[in-house]
This record gives C-alpha cells, sequence and structure tokens, in this order.
C-alpha cells in the first residue's frame, strides 16, 4: 500500500485512524486500484474484485446514517459508551461505508438519512491498549466537515 502523511494514529476494530497536521481527524480506508471500491476497514484484498492492488484512501469525514440500533444490555460493549448508545453504518459522502457509534446526542434521536460528521472520543478502559478512537456525532446545524 501507499503511505499517507499522518499525524497521530491509532486504531480500533482494525480500522485507522489519524489525526492531521490540521488537527482534524480522518479515517483511513483503501481504495482498489484495479475496479475504484473503497472500503473501511482497510482489507489486504479489494473486496469487490479480489485485487490486491490497493492505496491507502483518506475517506471523508461526513456522511449520514444508513442504518443504526440502539444497545440497551451490557456485555461485549463498547469501549466508548455504557449502554444505552446508538451504533450505526455510515455511509460517508464518497459512498464508503463505516460502522460507528453515534455520540454528541439521545441516542433514541438517531434517525436513518441523519447527517453526522467524524468525531474522535476518549475510549473507555479497554485490553486493546486504546486510549482514542473514533465515533460520529450529528452535523445538523453545524459544519460536516472537510470532504475528501
Ligand atoms: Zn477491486
Amino acid at each position: 500500500m501507499t503511505g499517507v502523511d499522518t499525524g497521530r494514529e491509532t486504531s480500533h476494530l482494525g480500522g485507522r485512524l489519524i489525526t492531521g497536521p490540521d488537527g482534524d481527524p480522518r479515517l483511513i480506508g483503501i481504495r482498489c486500484l484495479d475496479c475504484g471500491t473503497g472500503a473501511f476497514p482497510a482489507t489486504d484484498y479489494c473486496p469487490g474484485c479480489g485485487s490486491g492492488s490497493l492505496e491507502d484512501l483518506p475517506l471523508p469525514r461526513a456522511g449520514t446514517v444508513w442504518t443504526y440500533t440502539v444497545v440497551y444490555m451490557g456485555g461485549y460493549g463498547s469501549i466508548v459508551a455504557d449502554p444505552p448508545y446508538a451504533t450505526a453504518f455510515i455511509e460517508l459522502d464518497d459512498g464508503t461505508f463505516v460502522h460507528a457509534p453515534i455520540t454528541g446526542c439521545d441516542p433514541e434521536s438517531v434517525r436513518v438519512g441523519m447527517e453526522v460528521a467524524l468525531t474522535t472520543v476518549e475510549a473507555k478502559e479497554n485490553d486493546l491498549g486504546i486510549t482514542l478512537t473514533y465515533a460520529f456525532e450529528p452535523a445538523v446545524g453545524r459544519e460536516r466537515g472537510v470532504g475528501s
């Protein structure tokens, strides 16, 4: 893979989160050099055509909630929040899908089609050694963040 200029980097569930020189968080996925398919978290082979010719892809920070659920029970749990919390599949502005928790609002207020933007959150104590991870927060009424 080709490199992406990064500042601080951490990971969560195999996904790469960077803090760029401008201080804005970005997720890094992959784009297939053969068919153009994008994916997050990054994979070794294209989920579209199986090619191993991939490049790192800094993803747009904004997207919309494609589907979601509200988690009321503990157990395996999230390193982001205690129940109840919302977790969603978010379609980013370039069409890449990201699975992430929704923070910064009542989980009951999350809706399909809701505009959201990438944010960073302090992780709860965990066995993975992760201290900072990513989530999305409502973007209505504020700047949705810079696209790709
Ligand atoms: Zn491909």
